[in-house]
């Protein structure tokens, strides 16, 4: 018999491909072996489908969430979409905040689900009383039945990786990695990931790949462009002790990598664009029989006016003139 309507749907969330990658880096024949779990193809277009539907049946079976409810979050964006698709198929009403940096696809896509929007000012801490975070507590603490995930704090959002993820790709690589490399945002695809690889093959170097702007990151944090990592809130779903190095990314090397990637082929957002970024840096490091597995957290479609727009990205013609030769020439 068919699923209910909304769980044939939901059921669709994860077991995304793993793809060879090395066509992106014009890499030899006997040069080691990138791979890229291709994390847009969920139903709600990023990895962010996985956490945000772990938390919400979580609290429905300890009866935090219950019918007729609101799930309200502090998203940049894809953890809200994942929401707000997830809320519109399971009939509860969702309010997200994002911060003023959170391109407008996303917001639109946001309200496109039915979702509520605040848009807050971009700060430089998350405990600003005008952060995005500081006004999603505000709305939570005045709603009566609701629900906030929260997934800065919430041990599930790892969990969900260390359950899901993690095993999915173990499976598909017949448990032949020894790099990994994925964005920090809440942190919990890389701690949830590094935990299950850590136990079935301890020498798994794990590679995070943060924000060069984030409070973790940087010794005077500040606003930045790429949306989806970037460690700002340091909690327990920072697994450090699983984390072999972080690397610091600039906007601007993710948003050109994003760029060029997009002309090879693969359209994606730009913290996967920092991901690779750090992946072809680490190129001189790996041997030839050295397989790295790269987390793709969504696709660049959500970032046309942004990362893909010359108009947002440089600041005169010269700028541009430079980035196209640099696209060209690799
Ligand atoms: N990339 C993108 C595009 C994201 O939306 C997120 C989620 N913030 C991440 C990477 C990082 O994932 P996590 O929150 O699990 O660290």
């Amino acid at each position: 018999m068919a699923e209910p309507s909304s769980n044939a749907v939901l059921s669709q969330v994860g077991n995304t491909p793993l793809v060879n990658l090395n066509f992106l880096f014009d890499l030899p024949e006997n040069g080691p072996t990138f791979l890229g779990k291709l994390e847009y193809l969920n139903p709600g277009g990023s990895i962010k489908d996985r956490a945000a539907l772990y938390m919400i049946e979580d609290a429905e079976k300890r009866g935090l969430l219950r019918p007729g409810g609101t799930i309200i979050e502090a998203s940049s964006g894809n953890q809200g979409i994942a929401l707000a698709m997830i809320g519109a198929l399971k009939g509860y009403k969702v309010i997200i905040t994002v911060p003023k940096h959170t391109s407008s696809e996303k917001v639109a896509t946001l309200r496109a689900y039915g979702a509520e929007v605040h848009v807050c000012r971009d700060t430089d801490t998350l405990e600003h009383p005008e952060s995005y975070h500081s006004v999603a507590r505000g709305i939570f603490e005045k709603h009566a039945n609701a629900f906030m995930p929260n997934q800065y704090f919430n041990t599930k959002n790892p969990e969900a990786h260390y359950r899901t993820t993690g095993p999915e790709l173990w499976k598909q690589i017949e448990g032949k990695m020894t790099h990994f490399i994925s964005g920090m945002g809440s942190c919990g695809t890389i701690s949830g990931i590094a935990q299950y690889l850590k136990e079935q093959n301890p020498k798994i170097t794990v590679h995070g790949v943060d924000s060069a702007n984030s409070l973790l990151s940087s010794d005077e944090p500040k606003s930045y462009e790429t949306e989806g990592i970037g460690v700002d809130v340091i909690s327990e779903n920072l697994r450090r002790d699983l984390i072999d190095e972080i690397h610091p990314v600039e906007d601007r090397d993710a948003f050109q990598t994003a760029r060029r990637i997009a002309h090879k082929g693969l359209l994606l957002g730009p913290s996967s664009g920092a991901v690779l970024h750090v992946a072809h840096n680490l190129l001189s490091q790996l041997t030839s029989s050295d397989i790295a597995v790269c987390i793709l957290a969504d696709s660049g479609r959500a970032y046309l006016g942004k990362v893909f727009s010359n108009n947002a990205l440089f600041r005169n013609d010269e700028e541009v003139a430079l980035f196209e030769k640099s696209v060209v020439n690799g």
